[in-house]
């Protein structure tokens, strides 16, 4: 028997078919009719059955014990829900609603995410429900809202077969993107002309297959993209009417841009003025222009900034809404975007409304009836919400399928956090999910092809993904967890779900006249189609079946996707783009004598996240068995440091020791740790922390988009 399904990795969402053998055995193989991947997956796809089938680390039961130390034991599931939903009563009670908070995950489902959302948001009256997609696209978040006036990603993949220049800035897609990768690799072979431009201070694999790599210091992107867009102005390579006619901001725009010559700008970012002067070039001359990226832009604590910098490229140069052109924020989580449609973050409602708008709250709190009451002021964020544990503010937690405790900035005061939580319930697939050690109450859930639900992709791309097999011991899925627990909250009424196919129809019917409707989407639709690419009205729909016309009408052949903006009307309230002229400044944690090197985190090929299931698998471990930190042969040679030596990273919030890696594939003054490692090993009792990169990490955030500065830390290597 086969089923097809959806990776439950990256962004990228490819297809997967999932067959099942007589014996239970399970294998996997890409989806050749997915027009995401066509056929191809990476080695973390390839590999996701081990996954499933290995399940040593399986959470089966609930547990809870009544204090911590004491050792977890297994429970009733009445007996788990009742006692957390008496905590929770007596905490809002005693505390406000405020005093608990729910922090989820960008691979939670579609349908999860609505839920948990209307439950805290809507009926325990708190908006303290924020996802770790906060520590990953928030910023790109903020730069798309304050420049298209909406969180709405333009482009599809499609584009990529029209683009003939392609930045890539602050990403390294050839590991954390493959798929899409060799898609782009492949359109270059088949024409050489186009020319692909990597920014990133380390020489990756992305940046060896292209044409110009531009390793720039950490934090100067905005003062390269301003250079660029000098240069445009200078070249003539701007689209003079496009900015008449579509966008607003300009004028300050070019004073900005003018204020540093290309040779300040090359020499602030120690690049080559040429390598600046060639970039824009070839950007002006393009036909297609389209920029990718991820979090060497997102994880900053001048993040939005560092997105509206590149998005003003395409504004200024009219290269949005048409074939081949446009920003693409690559997404790092398989549903980061599904779960930002929903409302996951603490300032959003669902069909990306705000909590602070007024009307807004008044639209959801109609639709979802009964005693709902949002509270006007955003929630807590991923980092707010452990600083509000520490300060005794926050007295609950609800952890979901994340693992904050590797994850998280300055991870030891995270630690901290969580051990002085009065109240903390961990809901996970695994047993090595460090926050389990600190639960109160453990919910043993459902892992991928175990429940049924939607998830969209980077392209706007939502799938179904089926029940194929069921899940171990009393494991349920999270959304029936959720469901389960409002009910015991008392709010059964508004909960009362035969399945998650209803949760999905209750959740479009909120997104009907929004620019995310999908009130045309539906399961039955979703198994019959594969996917389908946002907006789907319920209008779009019926006209296409009305004149026995597939949904792809109107869209792009054979894919059936859609770019936003090709009327180059956009979703801000006169209709127009927002050119922002930005300041270049940097504000990360400075270096200096006792802390003279930058440290920058980010993934292996091979890991997902803190490797709590391609940990497991043996093939991926090849790759990288173990952390290491990438530091300059000359940075090496002035402390005394051997190729392979162990050393110590010492930072001002903690240290990590692991063996060095003698490379000019970082440039000096930098050095690289890998983000996967956390206490847990892949077999074996608890292990000691000094494997973490987050020890070092700091907690600046950016002010708008409350997204971690992950990529800047001060730091010092010494032998150990
Ligand atoms: Fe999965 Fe991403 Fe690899 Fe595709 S590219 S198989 S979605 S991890």
């Amino acid at each position: 028997m086969s089923h097809q399904t959806t990776c439950c990795y990256c962004g990228v969402g490819c297809g997967i078919v999932v067959k099942q053998e007589q014996n239970g055995r399970l294998t996997v193989e890409g989806d050749k009719s997915h027009p995401s991947n066509r056929g191809m997956l990476c080695s973390k796809g390839m590999n996701l059955h081990y996954t499933v089938m290995d399940q040593s680390d399986r959470l089966l039961y609930p547990q809870m014990r009544l204090h911590r130390s004491m050792p977890l034991q297994r429970v009733s599931w009445d007996a788990a829900l009742d006692r957390t939903a008496a905590v929770f009563k007596t905490l809002i009670q005693k505390y406000g609603p405020d005093s608990v908070a729910f922090y989820v995950s960008g691979q939670c489902l579609t349908e999860e995410y609505y839920l948990v959302n209307k439950l805290i948001k809507g009926f325990i009256g708190s908006n303290n429900i924020d996802t770790n997609s906060r520590l990953c696209m928030s910023s790109a978040v903020v730069g798309y809202k304050l420049s298209l006036g909406e969180d709405s990603v333009p482009v599809c993949y499609d584009d990529i077969e029209e683009a003939d220049v392609f930045l890539v800035q602050g990403a390294n897609p050839a590991w954390c993107h493959p798929i899409l990768w060799r898609r782009i690799e492949a359109h270059k072979t088949a024409n050489p002309h186009v020319k692909i431009i990597c920014v990133d201070p380390r020489k990756t694999d992305t940046a060896r297959s292209s044409d110009l790599h531009l390793p720039l210091r950490p934090g100067t992107d905005i003062v390269l993209n301003n250079a660029i867009g000098r240069l445009l102005i200078e070249n003539g390579d701007i689209d003079i009417d496009f900015i008449t006619h579509h966008a607003d901001g300009f004028a300050a725009y070019r004073d900005q841009v003018m204020e540093r010559t290309v040779e300040e700008a090359a020499d602030l970012c120690g690049i080559s003025p040429d390598d600046i002067r060639q970039a824009a070039d070839w950007i002006g001359r393009s036909k297609g222009f389209l920029s990718l990226w991820t979090m060497g832009l997102n994880q900053s604590v001048i993040g939005v900034n560092k997105n509206l910098s590149l998005i003003n490229l395409h504004l200024i140069t009219g290269r949005i809404g048409k074939p081949g052109n446009g920003p693409f924020s690559l997404t790092g989580q398989p549903n980061a975007m599904g779960g930002r449609e929903t409302g996951g973050l603490a300032n959003s409602l669902p069909a990306h409304r705000d909590v602070v708008n007024a009307a807004h709250r008044a639209e959801v709190e109609a639709f979802w009836k009964g005693p709902v009451n949002i509270a006007p002021k955003p929630g807590l964020t991923a980092t707010e919400m452990f600083e509000a544990l520490a300060d005794d503010k926050l007295k609950a937690i609800w952890i979901i399928n994340t693992n904050p405790l590797v994850s998280m900035p300055d991870v030891n005061a995270a630690e901290l956090a969580l051990k002085k939580a009065r109240f903390v319930v961990v809901q996970d697939v695994s047993n090595r999910a460090d926050t389990v050690g600190f639960a109160d109450v453990v919910l043993p859930a459902a892992a991928w092809l175990e429940k049924e639900g939607t998830m969209t992709n980077a392209e706007r791309r939502i799938a179904y993904l089926p029940k194929v097999i069921d899940a171990p011991g009393e494991a349920l899925p999270d959304s029936e967890i959720l469901w389960r627990f409002a009910q015991k909250m008392g709010f059964g009424e508004s909960f009362t779900y035969a399945n998650c196919a209803e949760v999905y129809q209750e959740y479009v019917q909120l997104t009907a006249g929004t620019n995310v409707d999908v009130t045309g989407v539906s399961y039955e639709l979703l198994k019959k189609y594969r996917t389908i690419q946002w907006p789907f009205s319920e209008k779009e729909r019926k006209e296409n079946e009305e004149q026995g016309k597939p949904y792809t009408e109107n869209r792009i052949p054979e894919t059936g996707t859609k770019r936003l903006f090709t009327d180059h009307r956009f979703y801000t309230a006169n209709g127009r783009a927002q050119i922002h002229a930005v300041p270049d400044e940097n504000a990360s944690e400075p270096t200096d004598e006792d802390f003279p090197l930058v440290l920058t985190t980010g993934r292996l090929r091979d890991q997902w996240h803190t490797m709590t299931k391609t940990g497991r698998v043996a093939k991926l471990n090849q790759h990288s068995p173990q952390p290491f930190l990438q530091i300059h042969p000359d940075d090496a040679k002035a402390r005394g440091i051997q190729d392979g030596q162990l050393v110590e990273v010492r930072g001002r919030r903690g240290e990590v020791r692991v063996k060095a890696q003698l490379t000019d594939d970082v440039r000096p003054g930098l050095c690289f740790l890998p983000m996967h490692w956390g206490k847990m090993p892949v077999d074996g009792p608890r292990k000691s922390s000094l494997n973490r990169a987050n020890n070092l990490t700091n907690a600046l955030i950016d002010p708008r988009s409350k997204e971690p500065d992950f990529k800047f830390s001060a730091v010092e290597v010494v032998p150990y």
